[in-house]
């Protein structure tokens, strides 16, 4: 099928913040196969009048673990610890697939209305995730986040092991690419040399990508630069964990010599600005990280500690944070937030997207430049960084397929995952 968006202001994100007004985007088979001012020649299955609206590359959210919605403003107001051991983990292990399926459908929902077609989630269940990533028509990374406490490890019995070989066999490289299945450790200090030996291994004999927790806090770098003599960055370079394609989730207290390496080994940093500010965790060196020629990308982190699933929202904190912080309003530039929360989010995650350009992805996403927030309109740029809220977004297509416009949910029934997360998950999870 053919469809034409026009009438539209589109933002390319080809690098150089070009701005197409009155433009024209064709799409067909899932892909974008034209861009310009002027009308394409042949003839198009279906017409999406724009109504003056800014198109953008979708949002590509980098980090998160999306079934945690259920966790929303649970056990707030302590600390991490705390928090982790007598909220979260005991809630975490009631989970079953029915209710991971009903709480990840409601996060998809939740990130499709404001604008994400992509993310990187890394959570339990995640055959249950998986099929409802497939449903929704969202593009995803996912992966199960291997953690190590056994004093014995045998990769033929262990749990994250068999389930990565079980996942990347069942869903890596889904319906041309929809999902990708990540190989992951969950962190440094939650699991051993053995397995980040092993994961490292399976990544490369399999071609996958890799997605992990670095130096959120404090605490947990400086433990390991005590145990191991190297940042957490570091440490797991030594047994290969960085030699494919690899996110990085927080990197708060990372080092110099950490970007280098990151530069070096093509790592992507995952910025997760209000969820490191909301546990109190830090702010991460985005501009020095940046300047050292490192891809940052931008994520929400879980719902548990953030406590939504805007991609907007993250990018307007992102695109303020580093300004005050360094005293510098040049620190970062509203087109490098943007850049974040697209294009670098697409390369992070190996796919051919994140830009308005032929041959790339069709993810795309339409603003309602009529919002009272977004009059007038000097610079698109400026107003999708700072003004714009993910409700402004009025319709969003995933690989060529509108899943959502005007407030409808073509491929998800928003009622009956209501009712599920009302009548069954939160029952199950928190007692009647
Ligand atoms: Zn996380």
């Amino acid at each position: 099928m053919a469809t034409l968006i026009h009438n539209c202001t589109a933002l390319l994100m080809d690098g150089a913040n070009t701005v197409l007004p009155n433009a024209f985007v064709a799409v067909e088979g899932g892909k974008i196969t034209w861009v310009g001012d002027r009308r394409p020649v042949g003839f198009f299955d279906e017409m999406i009048d724009g109504e003056g609206g800014l198109l953008l590359p979708g949002l590509v959210n980098c980090h998160t673990h999306t079934a945690m919605t259920a966790m929303r403003g649970y056990g707030d107001g302590h600390d991490l610890q705390d928090w982790l051991h007598n909220y979260i983990f005991p809630v975490e292990a009631r989970w079953d697939d029915r209710a991971i399926r009903a709480c990840t459908a409601l996060g998809l929902a939740e990130m499709i209305a404001s604008g994400t077609t992509c993310i990187a989630d890394m959570y339990m269940h995640m055959d249950a995730v998986a099929q409802e990533i497939a449903a929704a028509g969202i593009n995803a990374n996912l992966c199960c986040g291997g953690v190590l406490f056994d004093p014995v490890f045998d990769p033929k019995t262990h749990h994250d092991c068999v389930e990565q070989e079980e996942m990347t066999r069942r869903w890596h490289g889904y319906n041309g690419g929809q999902i990708l299945f990540d190989a992951s450790i969950h962190a440094e200090y939650t699991s051993r040399p053995e397995l980040w030996k092993w994961t490292a291994d399976f990544a490369r004999a399999n071609g996958l990508g890799m997605h992990v927790h670095v130096s959120e806090t404090r605490k947990e770098h400086e433990a390991c630069i005590a145990k191991y003599g190297k940042t957490p960055l570091q440490t797991l370079d030594q047994y290969g964990v960085w030699d494919v394609r690899a996110i990085a989730a927080h990197c708060v207290w990372t080092t110099p010599e950490d970007w280098a390496l990151m530069a070096e080994k093509g790592i992507s940093p995952v910025h997760n600005p209000v969820s490191n500010l909301k546990l109190g965790s830090g702010i991460a060196p985005v501009p020095a990280m940046r300047k050292a020629g490192v891809n940052v990308a931008l994520g929400t982190d879980g719902v548990s500690s953030n406590n939504n699933l805007d991609m907007v929202e993250e990018l307007k904190f992102a695109a303020v944070l580093h300004n005050g912080a360094g005293h510098d309003p040049l620190a970062l530039l509203s087109g490098d937030a943007l850049a974040m929360a697209t294009a670098n989010g697409a390369r992070a995650l190996g796919r051919k997207s994140g830009r308005i350009a032929a041959d790339y992805d069709a993810d795309l996403i339409l603003l309602d430049s009529r919002r009272l927030n977004l009059i007038p309109c000097h610079d698109p740029v400026s107003n999708v960084a700072y003004a714009a809220h993910g409700s402004d977004v009025r319709m969003n297509m995933a690989r060529g397929k509108v899943i959502y416009k005007d407030g409808d949910f073509l491929t998800i029934d928003i009622a009956r995952v209501k009712r599920e997360v009302a009548e069954y998950a939160v029952p199950l999870l928190f007692g009647a």
